[in-house]
């Protein structure tokens, strides 16, 4: 390995040297943050082609040129540009609007993220797009399901909320036999530990909100094309208009550099305590593709070369009003929406509300985790009390 050629080294190391240009920025590390709109062009000749690296702030800056070169980067060689958009859902939306027309049909994930099912059922709907959802676990059987004018597949891997596993590389063979694009939301593993490109997918979305802000204090959007998608996105991004604020893609950025050592970290934690979840008597089941007894493990194990710190467990059956008191009495596992920040989660949730191509019965309540950085020590303590919390509202 030749590692003073950026493609020869470690993602670790990409990730830390990427989207740094020291001398223009007089020898800071850093990119400076570009608040700007305006550009102005040295000429009139200028002004009329556009001419010039910068032509506009909606267009990009300094400081988003760095976090695209960054991300491109931890991306590899199949990465033929990156896209910002300023929250996750809007790198969905921007997606499916981008390469979707009227009269086109899509297949989605059923285990998909909530609020991309309500953008398909919404405004895909009216804009004369059919969705058509299909089982997380249905493998080559996807085939049955395209139509004519299918154009896309949306994948999800794992669910971030129920955590079965597609098998991204059979789904894009048989899509791409049909003539169709392979839309993957990445944001679980993110392309440190899932590189989605590298495995048939044509266009990989991130909420960036969550492990490459890393510190739950942006809100973010990334997509990543390859050579094929990447001139709809591009072109998508444009006549949409999104952008990000410059602060936001400035901590975005910062969030990449120590990607690996937080991820590195939520990988061994979350696993710590999936296992000593599983062994508990109040737990029926932990959903968590890394350990060796869950029914995606061997995708995992294939296609992943971690896991973040994000899983769910299903409880031996018990009232709400018990698991409610469970919830109050945790001090470490804050309730609320988002996760990949520095600190640990706990959230109830019910996927048969509003799942439709498969039925979801865990045959308990479900609480999902999203372990932080936190002493494992303490969240093991911060759960002990609430079981016992859980046992003594039964
Ligand atoms: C949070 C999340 C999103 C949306 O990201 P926002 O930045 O909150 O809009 C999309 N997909 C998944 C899997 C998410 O967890």
């Amino acid at each position: 390995m030749d590692s003073s050629h950026p493609q020869e080294q470690h993602a670790e190391t990409r990730l830390v040297t990427s989207g740094r240009d020291t001398k223009a920025q007089k020898g800071f590390v850093n990119p400076p943050v570009f608040h700007g709109s305006t550009v102005l062009y040295p000429t009139a000749e200028d002004l009329h082609a556009h001419r010039g690296e910068f032509t506009y702030g909606r267009h990009g800056s300094p400081t988003t040129k760095a976090f695209q070169e960054t991300l491109m980067a931890l991306e590899g060689p199949q990465c033929a540009g990156v896209g910002i958009v300023p929250s996750g859902l809007s790198a969905i939306s921007t997606t499916l609007l981008s390469v979707l027309k009227a009269g086109d049909h899509i297949l989605v994930v059923d285990n998909v993220y909530r609020p991309t099912r309500n953008f398909c059922n919404g405004m895909l709907t009216r804009y004369g797009v059919e969705t058509t959802y299909f089982d997380p676990l249905i493998g080559a059987g996807i085939d049955k399901l395209f139509k004519p004018n299918t154009r896309a597949v949306l994948v999800e891997a794992p669910g971030s909320q129920s955590f079965e596993m597609p098998d991204i590389r059979v789904i894009a063979d048989v899509a791409h036999g049909r003539g169709a694009l392979v839309i993957d939301d990445n944001t679980w593993a993110t392309p440190l530990y899932h590189r989605s490109l590298e495995q048939g997918v044509d266009i990989s979305m991130q909420a960036a909100t969550k492990y490459i802000g890393g510190h739950s204090d942006i809100m973010f959007g990334t997509i990543s094309a390859n050579a094929k998608a990447w001139p709809m996105i591009a072109e998508g991004i444009r006549l949409l208009g999104v952008c990000a604020g410059p602060d936001d893609v400035f901590l975005a950025l910062r969030g990449l550099r120590t990607l690996s050592v937080r991820l590195a970290q939520h990988h061994r934690s979350g696993l710590e305590m999936a296992r000593w979840l599983a062994a508990r008597p109040e737990v029926a089941r932990v959903l968590h593709p890394g350990l060796e007894t869950d029914p995606g493990h061997a995708i995992w194990k294939r296609d992943f070369s971690g896991a973040s710190g994000l899983f769910s467990i299903v409880l031996k059956p018990a009232p709400q009003k018990a698991v409610d008191t469970m919830l109050n009495t945790l001090k470490l596992f804050g309730m609320g929406f988002s996760w990949g920040g520095f600190e640990s989660l706990a959230i109830p949730f019910d996927c048969d509300a509003y799942r439709t191509a498969t039925k979801w019965a865990p045959g308990g309540p479900t609480l999902r985790l999203h372990i932080g950085l936190e002493s494992t020590d303490d969240l093991k303590a911060d759960l002990d009390r609430g079981f016992a919390a859980l046992k003594a509202a039964m």
